[in-house]
């Protein structure tokens, strides 16, 4: 197993977030990714309504602060909740100002503020009427112009209906792929994921990176650290990756040059060449 330390990460959250560990504070997290060698930190804060938008602004201000004197490229982005109240793909509210990278996520059980698996789902909740309004969610992020990164796909629906809808939910993810890839909007490999699917969802996510792999969707690591010590870690990823043979787990892990140039990173080596993409 590679023992390499990733060169960027785009889903990392901090204090402002109300449930991250202590540890977690935007200057703590940059100086780290400075030490590591990383050479892009995306600061992907949550957002659940425009009540989350205060806190934000401080960790503009704080990257605005530390760049100066940081090597490492802070970004400034936010991970917005896809409005549960309307099952579109449309934002619970508009992107914050000054905002650089924008991950659309899949939260809530649509219809409802509850977080599967920690919120489990009501008994008697109809699967198919889940299933189809998640359905009409991911195939609204993928066409979102707002949204440059969806976070975590899968991770709601996998956590909410039953195995028989695997297949089902494949041929979804599919679909939502080639509109992603037409425009290249990118997929998060998240760290945190695996930890939460229940199996057998958990064990077959490979399915869902290859189905990406092979339409052509850009794939963007990210731990989704909530905490100082994660940040970078990507445990699960490489557990999941023995099963993968393509793309290679370093090239998951290297910046890629599309994202290194939009973000005018000067460290990009080898442009294309690092971007993870489909075999088109
Ligand atoms: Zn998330
Ligand atoms: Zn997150």
């Amino acid at each position: 197993m590679t023992t390499m330390i990733p060169e960027y990460d785009v889903h990392v959250h901090t204090i402002w977030s109300g449930h991250s560990h202590a540890s977690a504070t935007v200057t703590g997290l940059a100086a780290r990714a400075e030490a590591l060698g990383m050479k892009l930190l995306c600061f992907s804060e949550h957002v659940h309504g425009p009540e989350s938008l205060p806190p934000l602004a401080h960790i503009r201000r704080s990257i605005a602060e530390l760049q100066p004197s940081c090597r490492c490229r802070l970004v400034f982005g936010a991970e917005i909740d896809a409005d549960p109240d309307r099952s579109d793909g449309s934002l619970i509210t508009s992107p914050p100002p000054g905002v650089e990278l924008v991950i659309g996520s899949i939260h809530f059980l649509p219809g409802t503020r509850l977080l599967p698996p920690w919120d489990p789902v009501p008994p008697g909740t109809d699967q198919e009427t889940v299933f189809q309004r998640w359905r009409e969610t991911i195939m609204g992020l993928a066409a979102n112009r707002q949204v440059d990164v969806i976070g975590h796909p899968g991770a709601l629906i996998f956590n909410a209906v039953e195995v028989t809808f695997f297949d089902r939910i494949l041929a979804v993810m599919r679909e939502a792929a080639h509109i992603s890839a037409a425009r290249g909007q990118a997929w998060d490999v998240n760290n945190l994921i695996f930890a939460k699917l229940k199996e057998p969802y958990r064990r077959d996510y490979r399915r869902v990176i290859r189905l990406a792999y092979e339409v052509g969707v850009p794939l963007l690591y990210g731990s989704d650290t909530h905490n100082l010590a994660a940040l970078g870690g990507y445990r699960d990823i490489a557990a999941l990756w023995q099963h993968l043979e393509q793309p290679p787990l370093c090239e998951l892990l290297r910046l890629p040059g599309w994202l290194a140039r939009r973000f005018q990173v000067a460290a990009a080596t080898d442009g294309d060449a690092t971007a993870i993409r489909g075999r088109k």
